[in-house]
């Protein structure tokens, strides 16, 4: 747990979150600026900065993140049509937020992978 990080504050309750779903291991939240009528962020309640050092730290941690984040598609309905499953990485993947989290986004069509 890192203190001032915005998202192990989240997990500690100490910023309100529209939680969808709760397990041991990892935390699934509405984002608080939807891009998509679905959006979702998944994270580890431990700290990690990002993908990689999570994917090289704890392959195990991945897993239930990425098992999370199907379970969250699932109960928003997204199988059926198809999702996009994001996790921006470093300066230039765009990531704002320094806690690994994955975006499930769907819900509508999603258009082009990346803008041109
Ligand atoms: P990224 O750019 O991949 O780091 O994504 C960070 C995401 O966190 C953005 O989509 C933000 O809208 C979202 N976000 C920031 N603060 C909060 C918050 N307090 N609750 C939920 N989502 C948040």
């Amino acid at each position: 747990m890192e203190a001032d990080c915005l998202f192990c504050r989240i997990v500690r309750g100490e910023i309100p979150a529209t939680v969808v779903r709760d397990t041991e291991t990892t935390v699934a939240f509405r984002d608080i600026q939807p891009k998509a009528p679905v959006h979702v962020l998944v994270i580890p309640k431990e700290h990690y900065a990002d993908v990689a050092t999570l994917a090289q730290a704890d392959p195990t941690l991945i897993a239930e993140v990425m098992e999370t984040a199907a379970v969250v598609a699932e109960h928003e309905g997204l199988l059926a049509d198809g999702f996009r499953l994001i996790f921006n990485t470093g300066a230039y993947g765009g990531q704002e937020v320094a806690h690994v989290h994955a975006h499930v986004l769907g819900g509508a069509p999603l258009g082009p992978m990346l803008a041109r």
